[in-house]
């Protein structure tokens, strides 16, 4: 199994190199030369497995023979043995149609964890294997960091620091990363907004003799292997519901075109799946395009759905190589012009090739108010916002998915957004009781000017300290 990159000017690279780069050196992304796929009775065969068998199963192919099964399915139970749930990503049924994939019993809340403490693992069992060590270093403004962190603690052959603006986030969102006690794991509170962490974060990756000696990685969601971890969820689901011998709908609240590119790569590997409900907040652009081929970016704007406050959609670029006819030079030059003009000129036969799959669904704040509220008192299920798009998504377009059954990732615990949840159902929801004394639990941050240099030498510090 060889990767190539979406822009076709890097030359193809195997799964450890894929996993260990994220982004292709053209400034591309890599996908597979060549699908996994596997035959419905293949599929069948996996119907009821434990999580953790379907996942090594489903993500095996990927790993191109670099990785023995048993090996990964050993990382596969580990990953997924701290989860708050047995079946680890259970489905819950909420109406006649509509089923919610609850992807967020993970450490931090939110779906990030269903393929991050896997990433964490592999990258400790390829580094191991090479005797290398890498640093991860990442700016958040609240979200992204805890997963990563969750992902990396503890791990033998990484370090990771992680950046926050100080004073900026919620005092869940830092209590979340501040807290966890390994030693490989650093946080800086950086005297400025993210905008600024995240522009020293740069600062650190272009400055190639500091990230050379710092072997510098990073675990955003361009990386292949994030997007392999997120498949074996849809499987699960889907032959829950039927699959093969029926076809299924999911329906996605969307923000880097991620978890959605999942469900498509999950068809491309003969999983039935017959329709795709992309979910957008006020930060419509991918709604946009799948209405009238307009992918113009504007602003970003806060909404009550902060993961999905996204503009421009990194992973949407492996769609759009498909949509292309996998020509990487199209591709290329497609994203080029998205860049210089900030309209993607995607042309015609393509988008129509788009919408034949994909459906786009915008929800406004008080539209997910209202829907949590809604489902809240026909059923008694709360919703998180990122989830109540989803839902009100496969209501509005059941009639023209007459019959299908929806999968509706459920991509973080209402917990994580009682505000919204409170506004919407006078509930405020509980933290679940592993994270109940997170308000008494001891804080470590470091705290720093907005400052290239210190920056760079409290990373060096921590790095050398752990390596010693
Ligand atoms: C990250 C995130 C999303 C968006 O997922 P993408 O893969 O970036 O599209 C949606 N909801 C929640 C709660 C998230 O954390």
């Amino acid at each position: 199994m060889r990767y190539v990159s979406t822009r076709g000017e890097a030359a193809p690279r195997g799964f450890e190199d894929v996993l260990l780069a994220g982004l292709a050196e053209d400034g591309g992304l890599f996908l597979p030369e060549s699908w996994p796929h596997f035959s419905p009775a293949e599929w069948r065969a996996m119907r009821g497995l434990p999580y953790a068998e379907l996942a090594a199963r489903v993500i095996h192919p990927f790993t191109g023979g670099s990785i023995p099964f048993e090996t990964l399915l050993g990382l596969c139970r580990d990953s997924y043995a701290g989860f708050r749930h047995p079946a680890v990503a259970p489905l819950v049924q909420l109406d006649s149609r509509a089923f919610a994939l609850e992807l967020f019993h993970g450490p931090t809340l939110a779906f990030k964890d269903m393929a991050l403490q896997l990433l964490g693992r592999l990258f400790d069992h390829v580094l191991a294997k090479r005797g290398e060590r890498i640093t991860i270093v990442g700016a958040t403004s609240g979200d992204t960091g805890s997963a990563a962190i969750e992902a990396c603690r503890d791990r033998a052959s990484v370090d990771i620091v992680i950046l926050h603006p100080l004073g900026r986030t919620s005092e869940v969102q830092r209590r979340q990363m501040t807290t966890v006690p390994s030693p490989n794991v650093a946080n800086l509170a950086i005297e400025g907004s993210f905008d600024d962490c995240q522009d020293l974060v740069k600062a650190m990756f272009v400055d190639a003799p500091f990230r050379e000696e710092m072997r510098l990685a990073a675990v955003n969601s361009i990386n292949w292997a994030r997007i392999a971890a997120q498949i074996p969820y849809y499987a699960a689901a889907a032959l829950a519901l039927g699959v093969p011998e029926r076809e299924v709908a999911v329906s996605v609240p969307t923000g880097n075109f991620g978890n959605v590119l999942a469900a498509w790569a999950a068809k491309r590997m003969g999983l039935p799946i017959g329709r795709f409900i992309v979910g957008a907040n006020r930060n419509d652009i991918l709604a946009r395009f799948l209405a009238s081929n307009d992918m113009s970016a504007k602003p970003v704007e806060p909404s009550l759905s902060p993961s999905m406050d996204i503009q421009v959609s990194s992973n949407f670029e492996r769609l759009l190589y498909g949509l292309l006819g996998d020509d990487p030079a199209a591709t290329a030059r497609v994203m080029r012009e998205f860049r210089a003009t900030g309209r993607m000129p995607v042309p015609d036969v393509a988008w129509r090739a788009a919408v034949a799959e994909f459906q786009g669904f915008t929800l406004d704040d008080a539209g997910t108010l209202e829907e949590i509220r809604r489902v809240y008192r026909a059923s008694g299920y709360l919703l998180d916002p990122h989830t109540a798009v989803g839902t009100a998504a496969a209501r509005a377009l059941a009639p023209e998915n007459k019959g299908m059954p929806v999968i509706v990732a459920a991509t973080a615990h209402p917990a994580k957004f009682p505000d919204a949840v409170e506004q919407a159902t006078g509930l405020r929801p509980a933290l679940p009781p592993a994270l109940a004394d997170l308000f008494e639990r001891e804080e470590r941050f470091s705290v720093l000017p907005n400052d290239l240099r210190e920056a760079q030498s409290f990373v060096r510090s921590h790095a050398l300290r752990n390596a010693a």
